[in-house]
């Protein structure tokens, strides 16, 4: 086997488009949040359009145990000081280099913290190091792989760009940054950058110096040919100071460089036509069977038996998603004869407080603090709607997998979830088109108001079919994703299809 196997096409004489996809997490190897999925979904969205992706991950023990040995393809004697190994294999059908660095990567804990959430304080140089490894392959110094274009994804790979472009040593190549979430820019102190192996020219604004001190994301937007990020409302977002948390100035300087893809939901996996994890299948035609499914999520959470609505929400429980909104509401909604089933972890005061609604409405309120995949699917097939008041929202992926289950979306007006969730007001039932509700301003009032509107269209059986039929029918498959990202790789390296 060569090296560096790719398409068919190759034999052919049609020379796929090689794009190197650097990430620090990709399901199903590694997942902190929406950022693995789209990894994860990439290779196989571009695939149709003639691009070869390569995603490259850290070595974290998760992604070991998945790859097994992998095939040694490459030994750095020292990445910012540690010797280093890559490492091929496969992420479903697309191919995996693994960066196996045991002194940076393999440790009990999550990706980027330990196991009581504290980030490692090593952090700059363990995704320095992935960077500068990233910036060697797509630059050619590993043999056997040659890129047309690299593509980054948020602050862990962000510095890829800085070794290929200020370092003297990597020819230049076609850079995409995606920005999956502005709140993370890995910032760190100044007195880093002389360990960073980086000329000193680069210590300026215009290259890895952010507000006195490192930014790994600041320099990987600075240095992009073209930044995106994942839904066209947040691009836009960005550029004021609530959304661009800093780096808005530098959003607005980019002017046109600065793009919304938006993300796409895998149907082989979001499909409750096919779905392994649910009691009962169902489609847009078949809904009524939801109710074994309810059933099975109401036994799950000790909640009463009951045809009235039942709402989750299935999110990381922080201050961006804007749980603790939701927990101010939960008296209300219960008030109105609703439920919830609520999945998710993080903050512990949150959790806290959602321990003591749930013991406040026992029947009504059942919480399961922790990160359970299957039980997510299990959610978005048997709630009747689902809550994801966040304060900002690159894409969200929750809202896409609700639509896609017949489990309503009820959102806040921001960022992904504007774009993808068509209001249920009077209009666009008039219409026959909405697919959920909104609300504008996280804040108990408006998060109220919503859910009163969710009880009300509640009660009207065959208005709320057609809301739930409507999401069910939307297409947010990695399809239209796939493409966008494909032509974008496309107009930067000047290859036709
Ligand atoms: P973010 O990436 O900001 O956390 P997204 O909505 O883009 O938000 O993606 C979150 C992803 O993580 C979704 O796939 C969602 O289903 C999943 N998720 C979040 N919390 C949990 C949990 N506690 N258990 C299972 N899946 C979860």
């Amino acid at each position: 086997m060569p090296n560096n196997p790719t398409d068919d096409r190759e034999d052919h004489g049609l020379m796929p488009l090689k794009v190197l996809s650097v990430a620090s997490e990709a399901v199903p190897l590694v997942k902190t949040g929406g950022l693995a999925d789209v990894a994860g979904a990439l290779p196989a969205a571009v695939a149709p359009h003639d691009v070869a992706m390569t995603t490259l991950l850290p070595g974290y023990p998760s992604v070991g145990k998945v790859l097994g040995k992998g095939k040694l393809v490459h030994k750095w004697a020292s990445l910012l000081g540690q010797p280093a190994r890559l490492l091929s294999g496969t992420i479903g059908k697309h191919k995996l280099l693994v960066l196996d660095c045991p002194a940076y990567f393999a440790r009990e804990g999550g990706p980027y913290g330990d196991a009581n959430g504290q980030d490692w304080t090593d952090n700059w140089q363990r995704f320095a190091a992935f960077g500068r490894a990233a910036a060697d392959i797509a630059s050619g110094k590993v043999k056997g792989y040659s890129f047309d274009l690299v593509h980054a994804h948020d602050w862990q790979a962000a510095m890829t760009l800085a070794y290929l472009k200020l370092a003297s040593d990597t020819p230049d190549l076609p850079a995409v940054m995606t920005i999956h979430n502005m709140a993370f820019q890995g910032h760190f102190d100044a007195k880093v950058f002389p360990r960073l192996g980086l000329p000193s020219s680069a210590w300026t604004m215009d290259g890895v110096e952010n507000y006195g001190g490192v930014g790994f994301l600041k320099a990987g937007m600075q240095m992009a040919d073209i930044i995106t990020t994942v839904s066209p409302s947040y691009a836009a977002e960005i550029r004021q100071p609530e959304f661009g948390m800093g780096l808005e100035g530098l959003v607005a300087a980019r002017g046109s460089r600065v793009r919304g893809i938006l993300n796409g939901i895998d149907p082989k996996v979001w499909n409750p036509a096919e779905d392994s994890e649910i009691a009962a299948r169902y489609s847009h035609r078949t809904l009524t069977r939801r109710k074994i499914n309810k059933r099975a999520v109401e036994g799950a959470f000790g909640l009463e038996q009951s045809d009235g609505p039942l709402f989750t929400a299935i999110s990381r429980l922080t201050w961006q998603k804007g749980t603790d909104v939701l927990l101010e509401v939960l008296d209300h909604l219960v008030g109105m004869g609703g439920r919830l089933a609520l999945l998710g972890s993080g903050d512990k005061a949150i959790e806290a407080g959602l321990h003591e609604a749930a013991a406040r409405h026992p029947g009504r309120i059942g919480v399961h603090i922790g990160y359970d995949e299957g039980l997510s699917h299990r959610l978005q097939a048997g709630a009747d709607a689902i809550l994801v008041p966040s304060r900002f929202e690159p894409c969200g992926l929750t809202q896409l997998y609700g639509l896609a289950y017949g489990c309503v979306p009820v959102v806040a007006r921001t960022g992904g979830l504007a774009d993808t969730v068509i209001d249920a007001n009077p209009a666009a039932l008039t219409a026959g088109v909405a697919t959920g509700v909104q609300f504008d301003g996280v804040h108990y009032h408006a998060l109220r108001a919503a859910i009163d509107r969710v009880m009300a269209l509640y009660e009207q059986p065959r208005k709320w079919r057609r809301v739930q039929q409507n999401g069910m029918k939307a297409d947010f498959s990695w399809e239209a994703s796939g493409h966008a990202y494909a032509e974008l790789y496309r107009e930067l390296t000047g290859r036709t299809a």
